[in-house]
């Protein structure tokens, strides 16, 4: 889950991290009173779920209170790359000496958390990471220790010559690790960390992305959620609970079980095919779950053909039968359908698909075969 750059910046602010004063408004005379309350030049910016907002238009300088309420009414319902602009973040604006990078993530191959510094701030570190690597320093976390005081201090040091911003850098280093490790994070980034014209250091910018499986342990995270930035399809599915991740193929993917699902999306792809989803119905049994599952794939525009594996363990190959009929009987589908399901109750199920026009497959390539040519080949004869 993402968090907005105003709500980074509130806990940053908690654990100590210097960031300027800040206020959210929704609409342009809002902007205006707050920045007439910081008084002198502010920096309106676009709240969305994405970075580049800088480069996209959706940050901006405004001299005076007239001028923010100007800049906030461009901003406000601006479209950056697909997300539509609902709040700005009104902050005193700063002189910036320099930029540079900070950031962790989760590093699946070292399976540590590693820190990323660089001098190189204020433009996308996928960016330098792919034209300049050697300007990232980067410091695995070992977590059995955390991050150690030596750690930091060295990173500082490779972004700032001068002591006392290296001292204040390192703080700021800890700093954000805490954050990271206390909230469940998968990411947390400043970019740009600045350098004032004072001398001061400063996070002008604040990422998060918390990883979804903490969100149980985190219900004050979970109230941050801003699901007007979050694909419908997995806001429904989430309310359903199901596991769906929205992805950019055409072949819609119903499996049960992970493992399964992931094994589909190869197979989609081995033969040719893009999955245009990912998703777990779950092992427990009930209609209900098809239903919503099959209202979320078919609801997305680019789904071509949909294809449901089902291997009837705990989950009842007769229930998924009855809920394709039930979910089709109240809305027709309109693209066509390759159902391969083995196992529990198979007999019963194939009979209620027959039953119901619908012709059932046990062979798992055929099937995902049979779904990738009718994706491709654009039929829409419902199979
Ligand atoms: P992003 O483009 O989505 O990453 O948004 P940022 O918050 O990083 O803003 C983009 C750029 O705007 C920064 O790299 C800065 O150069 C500039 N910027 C942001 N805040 C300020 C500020 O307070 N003062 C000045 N002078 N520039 C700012
Ligand atoms: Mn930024």
């Amino acid at each position: 889950m993402n968090l907005h750059e105003y709500q980074a910046k509130d806990i940053f602010r908690r654990f100590g991290i210097p960031v300027p004063p800040g206020e959210v408004a929704s609409t342009p005379e809002e902007a205006e009173q707050i920045a007439r309350r910081y008084g002198g030049t502010v920096v309106v910016k676009a709240q969305v779920h994405t970075g580049g907002r800088g480069k996209a238009g959706g940050v901006k300088l405004a001299k005076t209170a007239a001028e923010a309420r100007d800049v906030a009414s461009r901003i406000l319902g601006m479209n950056i790359k697909g997300l539509v602009v609902a709040k700005v973040l009104v902050t005193p604006a700063v002189d910036i000496a320099t930029e540079a990078y900070l950031g962790i993530i989760i590093d699946r191959e070292s399976k540590r958390a590693v820190v990323m510094a660089s001098a190189a701030g204020g433009i996308d570190i996928e960016e330098v990471a792919a034209t300049a690597p050697e300007k990232i320093v980067k410091l695995p976390v070992d977590p059995r220790y955390g991050l150690l005081p030596f750690e930091s201090t060295r990173l500082a040091f490779a972004l700032y010559g001068d002591p006392r911003q290296a001292k204040a850098a390192a703080a700021i280093v800890r700093q954000l690790y805490g954050v990271f490790a206390a909230n469940g994070a998968s990411l947390v980034e400043i970019n740009p960390l600045v350098v004032t014209a004072g001398g001061e250091l400063a996070a002008l910018d604040g990422k998060m992305v918390i990883d979804d499986n903490e969100l149980d342990r985190h219900p004050e995270l979970e109230a941050l959620r801003d699901k007007s930035e979050e694909a419908a399809s997995e806001v429904a599915a989430r309310e359903a609970n199901l596991t769906f991740i929205k992805l950019d193929g055409n072949v819609g993917c119903v499996v049960n079980g992970a493992g399964l699902a992931m094994a589909t999306m190869d197979l989609v792809k081995y033969y040719g095919g893009q999955p245009a989803n990912f998703l777990d119905i779950g092992g427990s049994s009930s209609p209900q779950k098809v239903i919503n599952a099959l209202r979320i794939i078919a609801a997305d525009p680019n789904v071509r053909a949909i294809l449901f594996n089902i291997f009837g363990g705990i989950t009842r190959t007769d229930d998924v039968a009855n809920g394709i009929v039930a979910a089709t009987s109240q809305n027709p589908l309109t693209v066509p359908v390759v159902i391969r399901l083995t196992g529990t109750n198979e007999e019963i199920a194939v009979a209620i698909l027959k039953e119901h026009g619908y012709a059932a497959m046990t062979d798992m390539d055929e099937a995902v075969k049979r779904a990738v040519a009718l994706a491709t080949g654009g039929g829409s004869k419902v199979a």
